[in-house]
């Protein structure tokens, strides 16, 4: 087995996803493993529900791939659904931490959206994962089990359509690991998931330096909330990028991708829902070729289990912020679509069971939350 870098230390992988595409096939040809034998692996570890390589069924010489392939899996904590049958799954890592996953049911679509770290160093004010602290970043397997895990158990054999890298975490701090799933999921080893259906989040607090490095781009969606220096810093936190250089940052994103970035709006009662800062936003975004979601402020909550999550959030409704009306949110809408921005209001899935934009944080019993 090749020695490869992962989670920033050198030593074999705990797990083979967090490899290389071209080295994993460069330990196949070693091995003169045939295409068919492979493709066949690679189907059966999707569909099949399995906690090691020797439980899978119907792959011939299984002991050969053990003994190449280190494999590990997380442990599904619990589960809970909405009346539309959108699920939120809580995962138990192997030393201890829990990370949440979301599936998404619609007519037309099915998707995912992942955790990519336990916690999150950024710390946004209106954010149940803030509440966490930051513990580290999954590794690349971590992200993938998440998806082979729920694809196997609840989708299989449907086809997964999306996968939003917009679970807990900020993706941008763990661009090495993300990057490596996104190989996976678009692979044919994985779930040949075209890049245009998979969409990375960012906070816009780190640079994007390493991100627009990356050849290959995916959708990108930049989470602003505000288009004022202070009011954003109020929602999310002090903002080391100013709102100037982060545009920057989009505009060379469309540059290189040719996609439009998607420009994620949280409406927040009394703080960014004015017409001043619709119209303000509408300017902000004039020079940038963008479509904008708002979405309205979900109520954060920390729960024990995934029930617990959903019955505190219905327990306790009070919070600093606050959701806007409809009324407000068509108007917000009105005024960018008059003003020549496509925008679309997003209504969260799932909140009722804590799952929507913002609710990801399992209550994390033994998490000790660390500062940055
Ligand atoms: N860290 C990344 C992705 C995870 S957060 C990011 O911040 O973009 C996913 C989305 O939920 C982001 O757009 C984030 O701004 C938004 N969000 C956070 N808290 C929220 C809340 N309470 N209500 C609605 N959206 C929220
Ligand atoms: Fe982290 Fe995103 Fe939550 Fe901010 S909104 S704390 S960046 S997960």
């Amino acid at each position: 087995m090749n020695n490869e870098k992962t989670c920033g230390q050198v030593g074999p992988p705990e797990d083979f996803r967090d490899l290389s595409l071209g080295s994993l096939d460069e330990i196949f040809a070693a091995n003169k493993f045939s295409a068919g034998k492979i493709k066949n692996f690679f189907l059966q570890l999707k569909r099949q529900k399995i906690s090691s390589l020797s439980e899978l069924k119907n792959v011939k010489n299984i002991s050969a791939i053990i003994d190449l392939l280190p494999f590990k899996t997380l442990d599904v904590v619990s589960s809970v659904k909405d009346k539309d049958n959108n699920e939120k799954i809580v995962f138990k890592t192997t030393d201890g931490f829990f990370i949440e996953s979301v599936l998404m049911r619609s007519k037309k679509k099915i998707s995912i959206c992942v955790s990519v770290q336990i916690g999150c160093k950024i710390g946004c004010n209106f954010c149940t994962t803030a509440k966490i602290g930051f513990v580290r970043s999954l590794s690349a397997w971590e992200i993938m089990e998440q998806i082979r895990i729920i694809y196997s158990t609840k989708i299989y054999p449907d086809r997964l359509s999306c996968v939003s890298i917009m679970g807990m975490g900020e993706p941008f701090d763990n661009l090495e690991n993300v990057f490596k799933a996104v190989e996976w999921m678009n692979s044919n080893y994985g779930y040949q998931i075209s890049r245009e259906k998979i969409t990375i989040s960012t906070s816009g607090f780190i640079p994007f330096d390493n991100f627009l490095l990356y050849s290959k781009p995916t959708n990108l969606a930049v989470s602003l909330h505000s288009a004022k220096e202070e009011v954003r810093s109020k929602i999310m936190n002090k903002s080391p990028i100013s709102l100037e250089k982060l545009k920057k940052y989009m505009i060379e994103y469309v540059k290189r991708s040719g996609i439009a970035v998607t420009v994620e709006y949280c409406l927040i009662n009394g703080l960014n829902d004015s017409n001043s800062d619709a119209i303000e936003l509408s300017e902000f975004l004039s020079d940038v070729f963008c479509k904008v979601n708002i979405l309205n402020f979900n109520t954060t909550i920390v729960g024990k289990t995934a029930e617990d999550s959903a019955s505190d959030l219905r327990a306790s409704r009070a919070s600093f912020f606050k959701s806007v009306t409809n009324d407000k949110i068509r108007r917000f809408v009105d005024i960018l679509k008059s003003r020549g921005i496509p925008t679309l209001y997003r209504k969260s899935l799932a909140t009722d069971i804590g799952a929507g934009c913002g609710q990801l944080g399992f209550s994390a019993n033994n998490i000790k939350p660390t500062t940055i």
